[in-house]
């Protein structure tokens, strides 16, 4: 049995604890029918078999990593109360959590004010910034790089905001002759900076951009939805390390706890550096009645009903694995990158294989030589089918065929975009599985190559 289930009895054990604490209370039946559950639940048991096995080591294709049993259990134990934070009266103890899971989460990018909170994901939080940013420099234009998230170009459009996209280097990165360019041109408002992105992992420049902001004046927001735990990594190249030990100087952050965070779906983080743009959220409900006097989640959110369990969980999380450098969780995300530098090396040591950059995070792309971008494009598409056949489950992704011309300046580009092979390795586990993930990819590359 590879599913973790050692931890369960904890729950029940748990249960007993948390319910003493309405022992006041008179019993009452929670009645339903226990003979139709069981069917119905070994039936969805069978139904959720029809996925890829996201959960295993030999997964590498999108940004899914498992939650670590401390957040499966705690949110389940939550779900026995099932409070909501949108309000301290629907939720009070998950309220004060998320407070503090949030407030560590702004500490490790080094503020120790701040205005944030939990929502559903990354797209919301960074709506969340987006929107403040509109709010303070309305009509102005919000620029993020081509290999920025797409949902930065669709929020803006919901947002009715201007959006300009930047072109980036052969690095990924956002390209600073261009942002300059836009920026004598334009009258920007905002910059989008990610902060690992989410195709290849890149790290935009911030220092540079920071230059700009002086000169310019713009906001700059860091989506870090999927990177931004690597501020607790040193082991990084030297001038990714620089950009994440100048994460606090930017205005706003989108850190996502359910990429790299260890939790289930469903928990996105906003952080703002300045907590007066909280005058922007403030509304009248007549609705949620509010039985204390403090700044209750309901009031610095967009979102109004959410998961009083994601926040348990995303607490329970910190207080096992504190964000601290050196510590068992930043231990863990290096694992990651060793895993994706190690498989770069390999990838780079094979005469058929191609890869244009080293990992800046955990993240490789690669793709089989060819003469052709078109040529390599297929047999990535072929090599994504026969390891998958295997059980090797990587990820397709479509990169700007410039990224590999540096590196590969005979590599004949016939079309602008090369199909290539995306790894994320974001498991812990994947050090120890890299010699399989390898033997499996060569194996498939090998009858790839033998067809062709
Ligand atoms: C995943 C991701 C998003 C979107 O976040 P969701 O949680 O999927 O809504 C935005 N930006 C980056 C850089 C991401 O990696």
């Amino acid at each position: 049995m590879a599913f973790e289930t050692a931890s369960l009895p904890l729950l029940k054990e748990a249960l007993e604890i948390l319910e003493e604490g309405f022992r006041d209370l008179p019993d009452f039946d929670a009645r339903f029918d226990m003979a139709a559950l069981r069917p119905v639940i070994l039936e969805t048991a069978r139904r959720l078999r029809d996925n890829y096995p996201y959960q295993h080591p030999l997964y590498i294709g999108h940004m899914i990593k498992p939650p670590h049993p401390v957040a499966r259990l705690a949110y389940a134990l939550a779900l026995w109360i099932n409070p909501n934070n949108h309000s301290f009266d629907g939720g009070r103890a998950s309220s004060a959590m998320e407070k503090e899971a949030v407030a560590q989460l702004a500490h490790m990018i080094g503020w120790e004010k701040h205005l944030g909170h939990l929502c559903g994901g990354g797209t919301l939080a960074n709506l969340e910034a987006l929107w403040i940013s509109g709010k303070l420099a309305p009509g102005k234009t919000i620029v993020a790089s081509q290999q920025a998230h797409f949902t930065h170009e669709r929020i803006c459009e919901a947002l009715r905001i201007p959006f300009e996209s930047a072109p980036t280097d052969d690095r990924a990165r956002m390209d600073m002759k261009a942002l300059r360019e836009t920026l004598d041109r334009k009258d920007v408002g905002m910059v989008v900076v990610t902060l690992g992105t989410t195709g290849v992992g890149a790290v935009d420049p911030l220092l540079e951009i920071l230059e700009l902001r002086e000169e310019y004046g713009f906001r700059i927001h860091a989506d870090a939805a999927y990177g931004g735990y690597y501020v607790l990594v040193d082991e990084l190249e030297p001038d990714t390390r620089a950009v994440f030990s100048h994460v606090g100087e930017v205005d706003s952050l989108v850190v996502d706890p359910h990429k790299h965070g260890l939790q289930p779906y469903g928990c996105g983080c906003i952080l703002f550096r300045d907590p007066s743009v909280g005058r922007f959220y403030k509304h009248d409900s007549p609705y949620t009645y509010f039985t204390s006097s403090e700044l209750h989640l309901g009031e610095i959110s967009l979102e109004c009903s959410r998961a009083g369990a994601a926040a348990v969980a995303l607490w329970a999380t910190q207080r096992m694995l504190p964000l601290v450098k050196g510590g068992e969780f930043a231990q863990s995300l290096l694992r990651c990158r060793k895993a994706a530098l190690r498989l770069y090396e390999l990838i780079e040591a094979h005469p058929r294989f191609m890869s244009p950059f080293p990992p800046e995070t955990d993240i490789v792309v690669w793709a089989p030589r060819a003469d052709t971008v078109s040529e390599a494009s297929d047999l990535s598409r072929a090599l994504f089918e026969e390891a998958s056949r295997e059980g090797l489950h990587m990820a397709l992704a479509d990169v700007p065929g410039s990224f590999f011309s540096r590196k590969y300046p005979s590599l004949i580009q016939d079309r602008e975009s090369i199909t290539a092979l995306r790894c994320c390795m974001m498991k812990p586990e994947h050090m120890d599985w890299i010699d399989s993930v390898w033997a499996v990819a060569k194996r498939a590359a090998g009858r790839v190559f033998e067809r062709m």
